[in-house]
């Protein structure tokens, strides 16, 4: 058995038949047959070395903030990166200051931490939940600014096990997208960030500023954030197309389309990542019906296997998805 094998070669503990809901904000899916939360290099390392000779299905999870967790029995192992959760700090000699920081560490206590130190750069984070890995893998960003743009160096666990070293000009990114982390199945499990001092008062009044953008957004309710990306040259974001074409308040089971803000779905309680795909499916059509415009899924689909959400989504988002 997977598990077994797994208890032969690593350190860290076995989850066995885990429930996957309350590993992602959204609060969906069924079951995953292997989940680890490694606290040491060399788990991570020895379980991708393992999945190349013995191709299991494996999948990474962050804060699961951007994520939708697939219902049912989900053979493979998923991967947590949250107790791999490090930083440490040293000045660059050329005025800025470097966070080298682990996968797993919150992307919040990044925001926090560097302002309590006058280092300024990362403020448009605020509120933006999950951790700097899973960021970096998505490029996650606010008001025009991204994660991406601040990184100086990351490390990644190859899909052979081995690690590698990867400097800026090596990588690219672009809007919601990393391509790096997404080309092939690698981890990043850790990064070097690129700040600069600025005065403590600036630092909190751009960190305020984000923060109230955020007012419009549904607070304190189960959701994975923004369900799709804003289409390039559509002129009109995502949300406002969907609130344009009347998905406010559209439903399927307990999944619906939050009526403050039209690009979250929100979980109202019980419902299964079926209903939400459903769901993104009929906001989908009726935005490109209406519009002729085909909006691609901004969150991820873990545990489905091979296809992704496909197989669920049916082939408008199939079609669509990026
Ligand atoms: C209320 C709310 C508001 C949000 N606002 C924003 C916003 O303003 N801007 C924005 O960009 N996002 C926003 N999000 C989405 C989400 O918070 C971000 O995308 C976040 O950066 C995801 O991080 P995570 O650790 O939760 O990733 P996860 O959801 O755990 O994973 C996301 C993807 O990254 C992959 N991944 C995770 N860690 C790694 C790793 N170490 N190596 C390789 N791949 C990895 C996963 O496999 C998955 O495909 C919001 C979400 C919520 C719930």
């Amino acid at each position: 058995m997977l598990a077994d094998e797994l208890e032969k070669n690593l350190t860290c503990r076995i989850g066995r038949d885990v429930p996957l809901a309350p590993l992602s904000t959204l609060g969906v899916g069924g079951h995953v047959e292997c989940f680890l939360e490694p606290s040491c290099m060399k788990d991570f390392q020895s379980l991708f070395l393992m999945r190349a000779k013995d191709s299991f299905p494996l999948y990474i999870l962050g804060g699961g903030s951007n994520t939708v967790l697939a219902d049912g029995f989900v053979p493979g192992v998923l991967l947590s990166t949250r107790k791999w959760n490090g930083i440490s700090w040293c000045e660059a000699g050329d005025g800025t200051v470097i966070a080298e920081v682990q996968a797993g560490y919150p992307l919040s206590s990044l925001v926090e931490e560097a302002a309590q130190r006058g280092l300024g750069g990362v403020e448009f984070a605020a509120g933006i939940p999950g951790t700097v890995g899973g960021a970096v893998a998505g490029n996650a960003g606010a008001g025009g600014r991204s994660i991406g743009e601040l990184l100086a160096e990351l490390t990644t666990v190859e899909p052979d096990g081995n690690l590698k070293q990867w400097k800026r000009g090596e990588f690219s990114c672009a809007y919601r997208s990393f391509p790096l982390a997404n080309e092939e199945h690698r981890l990043i499990i850790s990064c070097k960030i690129v700040l600069h001092p600025m005065p403590r008062e600036a630092i909190r009044a751009e960190i305020e500023h984000f923060r109230s953008v955020r007012g419009i957004q549904p607070r304190g309710e189960r959701s994975a954030g923004c369900s799709f990306k804003n289409p390039a040259g559509a002129g009109q974001s995502a949300g406002l197309l969907l609130d344009q074409c009347g998905c406010k308040g559209m439903s399927v089971g307990d999944a619906i389309v939050s009526e403050r803000h039209a690009n979250f779905i929100l979980n109202r309680g019980k419902a299964a990542a079926k209903d939400i795909i459903e769901l993104m499916r009929a906001c989908q059509e009726r935005v490109l019906e209406r519009t002729g415009v085909c909006l691609k899924p901004e969150v991820k689909f873990l545990g489905f296997g091979q296809n992704a959400a496909c197989g669920l989504a049916g082939e408008k988002l199939e079609l669509c998805a990026s």
